[in-house]
C-alpha cells in the first residue's frame, strides 16, 4: 500500500473534508528531493471559527458518552495506527525527512500514547475529603475542560499530536488542531483515522494554513478553553500572552538546550552510544537532543575519539533508503542556522573534527558534525542548535558541570553518564530540568511525564499528569 491512502489534501471540519474558503492552497515539499508531494488548504480565521463551532457543538454529546464507549473508539484508533504503521511511517518520512525506521517508531509511540490514555482515563479518580465538622461531605470531581486548541511542530508531526489528542479525546474534550505547514499530512492523517474508526462529527477538527490567522482565531475565541502548543519558545510566549484575554488553560512544550554530562567514572562506550542517539536522532531536530556535551577532563580525549568514529559511520540520505540514519534537515533556514553557530564556534577556537559542511547530497542535507574544545562563550552554549552539530566541552569539577548545565533559560531534558550513586542523587537535586536521563540518551516514554521547567514550558505530556492537564477539578460541598 502506498502512502497516498492517508495523503489528505483538505481540512477536516465538522466531519467533512473541505478546502479553504477561497480555494487557495500551499505546496508541501519533500525535503529529501525538493519535489512537491501535494497541497493543503491555506485556511484562515473563518474556517477556524467554523471548526471551533463544530467542536463546541460536539462537546456535550462527546463528553457525556459512556466512558467505555468513548474509550473503545480510542482502542480502535490505536489499532488503526498500528495496522497502517508502514503507510503512515512512509508518509511521515516523505514530508519530514527522518529515516523510515524512526518514522515507524514515531507512529508506534503515537499509538502507545493513545493506548496509555485509554487506560489512564479509567483511573481519572476524584476524591472525598474529610470536612472540618460533622454534616458535610467534600467531593472533588474531574471534568473535561471543553474545546481544546492544538498547535504542533514539524519535527514530530504525528506523535506530538498523539500526546495531545489522546488525553483530550479520552476524557471527552473536543479538538481543533493545526499541524505545522511543513508537515501537515501526518496531522491530517489523525482526522482520517478518527473518521475511519467512528468518532462523532465535530469531535476532532484539523485544519492547515496561516499560523497567525488560525492561531489567532483559536486564541481569541472564548469557546476554546485550553490551548496546547509544542514549538519554539518565542511563539509559546506569544500564545501565553494571547491566552490572557480569555483565561485559557495552557500547556506549552517549548525549546530546550539539553546538557549531556559525561563523568570520569562513566561507561564511555555507553556514553558515546547515548550521545549519538541523543544528538543525531531526527538530524538533531528534537527539543530533547543533546545540545551541549560536557566531558570530564580524565576521559575527554577517549570520549571525543570514540564519538568521532561512531558518528563517522552514520549513513546520510533519503529516509526511504535502506540503512539511512540521518535524513535532510527540514529546510535551508535550518541549515543556515547550523552554519552560523558553527562559524561562531570556529572564530572562538572550536575545532571541527568531523563534518562541518553541507552534504554532497544537496538540498538541506548537512554532514554529521563534531566540534571539540567548545567553550561557554560560544553561541551554542546558550542557543538551541536543532541540527546535526555536536559541541564537546571540557570540565574538571562536578559542580562546574552542574552550574554550566543550568546556565540557560531552558530546562527541558538533561543527561548524565556516571556510575557513582551519590552523584546520581546530587544530579537529581542539582539539575534544573524537567527530565533527567541517567546513563540513557533516550528517555521519552508514554508512562512518564514529559515536560520542562523555566522557559521550556508549562504542563506535562504523558504519564498520569498528561491526562490531568485536560481536566478541570470541581469541588462540591454536600451538607446533610
Ligand atoms: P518550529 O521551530 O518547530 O517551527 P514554531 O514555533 O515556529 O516552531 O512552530 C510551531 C507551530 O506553531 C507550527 O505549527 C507553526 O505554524 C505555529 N506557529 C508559528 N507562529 C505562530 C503564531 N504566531 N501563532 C500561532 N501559531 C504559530
Amino acid at each position: 500500500m502506498s502512502y497516498d491512502t492517508y495523503l489528505k489534501q483538505a481540512n477536516f471540519i465538522d466531519g467533512s473534508w473541505v478546502g479553504a474558503d477561497g480555494g487557495e492552497t500551499i505546496d508541501v515539499i519533500n525535503p529529501a528531493t525538493g519535489e512537491v508531494i501535494g497541497t493543503v488548504p491555506a485556511s484562515g480565521t473563518d474556517e477556524t471559527r467554523r471548526a471551533i463551532a463544530a467542536a463546541q457543538e460536539a462537546f456535550p454529546g462527546f463528553s457525556s458518552m459512556p466512558l467505555m464507549e468513548r474509550l473503545d473508539l480510542l482502542w480502535k484508533l490505536h489499532d488503526a495506527l498500528m495496522d497502517n504503521r508502514d503507510t503512515l511511517g512512509e508518509l511521515l518520512t516523505v514530508e519530514q525527512g527522518k529515516p523510515l525506521a524512526e518514522a515507524k517508531g514515531e507512529i508506534t509511540i503515537g499509538a502507545g500514547y493513545i493506548r496509555w490514555f485509554a487506560e489512564e482515563a479509567r483511573r481519572a479518580k476524584g476524591e472525598i475529603v474529610p470536612a472540618p465538622g460533622n454534616g458535610r461531605r467534600i467531593l472533588v470531581t474531574k471534568h473535561a475542560v471543553g474545546v481544546v486548541g492544538m498547535i504542533t511542530p514539524w519535527n514530530f508531526p504525528s506523535s506530538m499530536l498523539a500526546r495531545k489528542v489522546g488525553p483530550a479525546l479520552a476524557v471527552g474534550c473536543t479538538v481543533v488542531a493545526k499541524p505545522a505547514t511543513a508537515t501537515p499530512y501526518s496531522g491530517l492523517a489523525w482526522a482520517a483515522l478518527c473518521e475511519e474508526v467512528g468518532f462523532p462529527k465535530g469531535a476532532i477538527n484539523i485544519l492547515t494554513g496561516s499560523a497567525k490567522k488560525i492561531g489567532g482565531a483559536i486564541m481569541d475565541d472564548p469557546r476554546v478553553r485550553k490551548v496546547t502548543f509544542t514549538g519554539s519558545t518565542g511563539v509559546g510566549k506569544e500564545l501565553i500572552r494571547q491566552s490572557a484575554d480569555t483565561v485559557k488553560k495552557v500547556s506549552m512544550e517549548l525549546g530546550g538546550n539539553a546538557p549531556f554530562l559525561v563523568f570520569d567514572d562513566a561507561d564511555i562506550d555507553a556514553a558515546v552510544q547515548g550521545a549519538v542517539v541523543s544528538k543525531f536522532r531526527n538530524a538533531g531536530q528534537t527539543c530533547v537532543c543533546a545540545n551541549r556535551i560536557y566531558v570530564q577532563s580524565g576521559v575527554y580525549d577517549e570520549f571525543v575519539e570514540k564519538l568521532k568514529s561512531e558518528t563517522a559511520k552514520m549513513k546520510v540520505g533519503d529516509g526511504r533508503e535502506d540503512g539511512v540514519e540521518q535524513g535532510p534537515m527540514i529546510d535551508m533556514d535550518a541549515v543556515e542556522k547550523v552554519e552560523e553557530l558553527l562559524s561562531d564556534a570556529k572564530e572562538k577556537g572550536g575545532k571541527v573534527i568531523l563534518g562541518g559542511n553541507r552534504h554532497e547530497k544537496g538540498h538541506s542535507f548537512f554532514e554529521p558534525t563534531i566540534v571539540s574544545e567548545a567553550t561557554q562563550d560560544m553561541r551554542f552554549s546558550k542557543e538551541e542548535i536543532f541540527g546535526p552539530l555536536a559541541p564537546v566541552f571540557r570540565f574538571e569539577d562536578e559542580q562546574d558541570a552542574i552550574d554550566w548545565a543550568n546556565d540557560t533559560e531552558f530546562g527541558l531534558a538533561s543527561y548524565a553518564y556516571t556510575r557513582d550513586i551519590g552523584r546520581i542523587w546530587r544530579l537529581n537535586e542539582g539539575l534544573q530540568y524537567g527530565m533527567i536521563g541517567i546513563n540513557s540518551g533516550l528517555i521519552t516514554t508514554v508512562e512518564a511525564p514529559f515536560g520542562g521547567v523555566k522557559e521550556s514550558g508549562l504542563g506535562k505530556e504523558g504519564g498520569s499528569q498528561g491526562l490531568e492537564d485536560y481536566m478541570d477539578t470541581k469541588y462540591t460541598a454536600v451538607d446533610f
